[in-house]
C-alpha cells in the first residue's frame, strides 16, 4: 500500500475536512473489522511457528522473517516484510521491514553465542525498493551490526538495492498542485546515498564507541551497491518499467546466483524482484508489484515464488467513504501497483509454473487465513499463506 495512503493522509489541503475525517474513520474501522479473533489467532500462530526445527537439516531453506505489508501498523502480530534464503548456513536477506533483526534472532539464523551474533552468518542483503516498509531495519542493522558479529568468519556483507532514481514521480491524482519537495538538493537518493546519510546521522555513536572501545564501525562490515540500470531503463516520472528480454545479473557467490528484474510498482521506481538459484532449487521474491510480465519471466519454473498480495475488499473499505473523485483514482492506483488475492495465483504463479506460491507482504496483515486461501483459485501448485518465522526446505538435501 505504501506511500499513497500516507500521502493522502498527509494532504490536508487535498481532502476536505469532512472527507479526511471519514477517511481516518475508515482506516480505524478497517483495522477493527479484521477483528479481535483474527488478531488473537495470529498471535498464537506466530508463537507456534517460531524457529521450526524441521527445516534445520536442509542445506537450502526459505525463511519468512516478517510478512506484513505497508507502513501502517495494523495490529503488530506480524513484523514488517523480510525474508531469508539460507544456503550452507549462509544467510541472504531480502528486504528489512520493521522487526527484521528481531525475527532474525528468533529464527535461529542469528547464531547462538548469546554474545551478539545476529549478523554472524549474514552474507548479503537485497532490497527490492526503498519504501519505508521494506528498509526500516536497514538503519538498525547498519548502526548496530558491528556489535553483532561474534564468531563471524565471512567476507563483508554485500548490500544491493536501487540507485538514485534521478527524477521525482508524477503528482497524484493528476491536477493536484505539486507538494513541497523533501531534501530538494538530493530528493531521490538510492541505497548508497541513503547509507551515506546514515553514516553521518550515527557519527556521534560511532565516534563514542570507537574511542571508548574496540568498535571498528560499519565501513568494514558492509559493502553497499546501487544496482546499475545504465542502458536498461532511463526512469521517467510515470515509473512504469520496460519489458526486459533477460534478467539483470546482480551477484554470484560459490553456488548461489542472484538475478533481478524490474517490476511494476509505479510510480515508485526502480522496484526489483529477485531470483535465487542454488543447486537445491530456486526462490523468487516479487517485491511490491502489480501483475508483472517481467516477474512471470523471472519466476519460470521456480520452486518457490514469494509474492506480495493485497485484499481488494480492504481497498474498497479504505476508499468507500471518500468522495468519488478521490476514492476512485486511489483505488485504481492501489490495485495497479499491487497484486490482488484473485490475481496472484491465477495470473502470476500459474503462468510462471511456480511449484509453490508463498504469500507475503499481506495487506492488511490481520486478515483471516481463509481469506488469503482464495488465491488458490486458478493456480494448480501448492499455496502457502506466509507466517512470520515459517521455514520451508528447498530441495531434498
Ligand atoms: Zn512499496
Ligand atoms: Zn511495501
Amino acid at each position: 500500500m505504501c506511500d499513497v495512503v500516507a500521502r493522502v493522509l498527509g494532504q490536508g489541503d487535498a481532502l476536505p475536512e469532512s472527507g479526511r475525517r471519514r477517511f481516518l474513520q475508515a482506516l480505524g474501522a478497517t483495522a477493527a473489522a479484521g477483528g479481535l479473533v483474527a488478531a488473537g489467532a495470529q498471535h498464537a500462530a506466530a508463537r507456534s511457528v517460531q524457529h521450526r526445527p524441521g527445516a534445520d537439516g536442509h542445506r537450502t531453506r526459505l525463511v519468512l522473517l516478517g510478512t506484513a505489508g505497508g507502513p501502517a501498523w495494523i495490529d503488530g502480530a506480524r513484523c514488517g516484510v523480510s525474508s531469508a534464503v539460507v544456503h550452507r548456513g549462509r544467510v541472504h536477506l531480502v528486504d528489512l521491514g520493521a522487526g527484521a533483526q528481531q525475527r532474525l534472532v528468533q529464527s535461529g539464523l542469528g547464531g547462538r553465542s548469546g554474545l551478539g551474533s545476529s549478523l554472524s552468518a549474514v552474507r548479503a542483503v537485497f532490497l527490492t525498493h526503498l519504501h519505508s516498509d521494506h528498509v526500516t531495519d536497514w538503519p538498525a542493522l547498519y548502526a548496530t551490526g558491528p556489535m553483532n558479529i561474534v564468531g563471524r568468519a565471512l567476507p563483508p556483507i554485500e548490500v544491493f538495492g536501487p540507485g538514485d532514481r534521478g527524477i521525482l514521480p508524477r503528482v497524484f491524482p493528476p491536477g493536484r498542485p505539486a507538494p513541497p519537495v523533501f531534501n530538494p538538493e538530493d530528493p531521490t537518493p538510492g541505497i548508497s546515498a541513503m547509507t551515506g546519510y546514515l553514516r553521518k546521522a550515527f557519527a556521534n555513536d560511532f565516534n563514542d564507541r570507537a574511542r571508548d572501545s574496540n568498535f571498528t564501525g560499519p565501513d568494514r562490515l558492509f559493502s553497499v551497491h546501487d544496482i546499475d540500470l545504465t542502458g536498461i531503463w532511463d526512469i521517467d516520472p510515470q515509473g512504469k518499467p520496460p519489458r526486459l528480454r533477460a534478467p539483470i545479473p546482480v551477484w554470484e557467490d560459490d553456488d548461489v546466483r542472484v538475478t533481478a528484474t524490474l517490476v511494476d510498482h509505479h510510480p515508485t521506481a526502480p522496484a526489483f524482484a529477485y531470483r535465487f538459484d542454488t543447486p537445491d532449487g530456486s526462490v523468487v521474491f516479487s517485491g511490491d508489484t502489480g501483475v508483472s510480465d517481467n516477474l512471470i519471466d523471472l519466476a519460470q519454473d521456480a520452486d518457490y515464488l514469494v509474492h506480495e498480495v493485497i485484499d481488494p475488499v480492504f481497498v474498497d473499505r479504505l476508499v468507500s467513504t471518500l468522495p468519488a473523485e478521490i476514492g476512485d483514482p486511489l483505488r485504481e492506483h492501489l490495485l495497479a501497483a499491487h497484486t490482488t488475492i484473485e490475481q496472484v495465483g491465477r495470473d502470476v504463479a500459474e503462468p510462471a509454473g511456480a511449484r509453490n506460491l508463498v504469500l507475503n507482504h499481506l495487506v492488511p496483515g490481520n486478515n483471516a487465513t481463509r481469506r488469503w486461501k482464495a488465491a488458490q483459485r486458478g493456480y494448480s501448485g501448492r499455496l502457502i499463506v506466509g507466517e512470520d518465522l515459517l521455514q520451508l526446505p528447498v530441495g531434498g538435501s
